[in-house]
């Protein structure tokens, strides 16, 4: 086992991210551009994004709304004025031979976002040093030609927004959580997709692990090319007790840019070459300060929409949800209204939630459908809920009634009479199945009679079989006491 906490020997792991998130525009930051993933290679460019001569840049005044809200939510001081700056750098995916950002005065600054409670971990609070928007580079294509490199410029220009924490992550564990918290933040706002497939959420990890006592920052490394939220635990797993050994062996970790390899589950410094930064910041002589009026930020903050911690607090209060079931169902505000539909069309928000967690979560993940989108509409699932609080279905046919109602499109009710799962009920099929359970399991009759009571439940299990599930399971336990112990007439316990 690799280092999984701050525990080692009293070693300390400290850890600060810097994530690019795309954010979700129609058009690129500075020109008129489509934003598209996936679209036939340099088909969307055009002389701004291309970077040919006197083509002038302006600012896309969506872009910066979408980066103040995220700001708002992280709880970050917007800035009403804030300066473009050119990055200078020469790669053969940034046609302008620069990058536009911001420096030394980004829009916003000073904030914070806490690692869900769950996540076990102390400290909580990570603060975030700041907010800035950015335009993204183009991308290198290394495997269409053979022995060539090829560019594709679709993705220069495509508004940024690169959010960057203090050092105040503890673990990798603590560091994936508060990652997954940000994620479900900024899918909450809208403000992107956050595919860390298609690469709209992208981050770099910066690591060090401090001796016991010791209360400077140490040394740090960057992991770069963490494209999931397991490479990034596993990477950092990796570098601190890569830090820790060389600690340990009395020597000093030398400052450097690590290349994650997820096929070795390795990292490996960055050639020199690639590491030599010289960026040469100075302000955008093409672009105004950026100015963001407070009347514009009061507007975003009161479009800010209920955020997962205070849906979840909530949940919890209103429909009296475990902190657990309430976590996951506002994990998403797809699965969250989901359920809340459920919650009020039933009327009965507590068996929603069972019925959310247990049945429909199971049944969209087993025919990898999500909630909500090629599901059945609450008040479907509501009819489902209903013929089981009825009595009319047994309660452990629910799954399988869900999804014959996903498959087909059919209503419960309908399911239910076409398969013939009606609950049986005390009366003479339900007597059969229990007489042939009896006869059939002499042995386990003798048993039963001389004490070993739990058989009950083989008993139960016997005849369920024989009813497909169907039968009505407080009856059948019922009729099994009496035929078992006939001297009995007290079926009570
Ligand atoms: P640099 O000057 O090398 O870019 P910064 O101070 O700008 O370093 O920080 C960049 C990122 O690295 C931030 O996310 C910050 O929280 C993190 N960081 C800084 N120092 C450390 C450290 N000693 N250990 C872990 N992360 C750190
Ligand atoms: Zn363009
Ligand atoms: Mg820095």
């Amino acid at each position: 086992m690799m280092l999984e906490s701050n525990a080692v020997d009293g070693h300390e792991t400290i850890i600060g991210l810097e994530i690019h998130v795309q954010l979700k525009t129609r058009s690129k930051m500075f020109c008129g551009c489509a934003v598209e993933f996936g679209a036939p290679p340099n088909t969307l460019v055009c002389p701004v994004c291309l970077g040919l001569p006197g083509a002038l840049p302006v600012v896309n005044r969506r872009a910066v709304e979408l980066a103040v809200f995220a700001a708002l939510a992280l709880n970050c001081q917007v800035h009403s004025r804030s300066v473009f700056a050119r990055k200078n750098y020469f790669y053969p995916d940034l046609p302008k031979g620069y990058q536009i950002s911001q420096f030394d005065r980004p829009l916003t600054t000073s904030g914070w976002l806490d690692v869900p409670a769950d996540a076990a971990s102390t400290p909580r609070r990570v603060r975030v040093r700041r907010i800035h928007v950015e335009e993204d580079s183009g991308k290198s294509l290394h495997d269409r030609f053979a022995g060539l490199t090829a560019v594709d410029l679709n993705r220069a220009g495509v508004p940024l927004v690169e959010i960057v924490t203090e050092p105040d992550l503890r673990s990798p564990a603590q560091a994936r959580a508060w990652l997954v918290r940000l994620k479900q933040t900024l899918e909450y706002l809208e403000v992107s997709d956050c595919n860390m497939e298609e690469g709209s959420l992208r981050v770099d990890a910066n690591v060090s692990v401090r001796p016991p006592g010791v209360t400077a920052l140490p040394t740090k490394t960057e992991v770069k090319n963490l494209n999931s939220f397991s490479q990034l635990e596993r990477a950092l797993e990796y570098e601190a007790s890569r830090h820790l050994a060389i600690l340990r062996a009395g020597g000093s970790v030398a400052h450097q840019t690590m290349l994650w390899d997820p096929a070795r589950n390795e990292s490996r410094p960055m050639r020199g070459k690639e590491e030599l930064h010289d960026y040469r910041y100075f302000p955008e002589p093409d672009l105004l300060d950026l100015v963001v009026t407070e009347e514009t930020v009061g507007q975003l903050q009161r479009q800010l929409p209920e955020l997962p911690w205070q849906k979840q607090e909530r949940f919890e209060k209103e429909y009296d949800l475990t902190p657990y079931d309430a976590g996951v169902l506002s994990a998403s505000r797809q699965l969250a209204d989901y359920y809340e539909a459920l919650a009020r069309i039933s009327g009965a928000p507590r068996s929603a939630a069972n019925w959310m967690m247990r049945e429909a979560l199971s049944v969209a993940n087993e025919l990898g459908v999500s909630v909500g989108e090629g599901f059945v509409d609450p008040a479907r699932l509501a009819e489902l809920m209903e013929l089981v609080a009825a009595g009319r279905l047994s309660h452990n046919l629910g799954a399988e009634v869900l999804r014959s109602m996903v498959e087909t499109g059919k209503a419960a009710a309908q399911v239910v009479a076409e398969r013939g799962l009606e609950k049986i009920k005390a009366g003479s099929q339900l007597d059969q199945w229990v007489e042939e359970a009896l006869s059939e399991n002499p042995a386990e009759v003798e048993r039963f009679r001389g004490g070993e009571e739990k058989l009950l439940a083989f008993f139960i299990g016997q005849v369920m079989r024989k009813s497909k599930g169907r039968a009505d399971a407080k009856q059948l336990r019922e009729r099994l006491l009496m035929m078992l112990k006939p001297e009995r007439t007290d079926t009570g316990s």
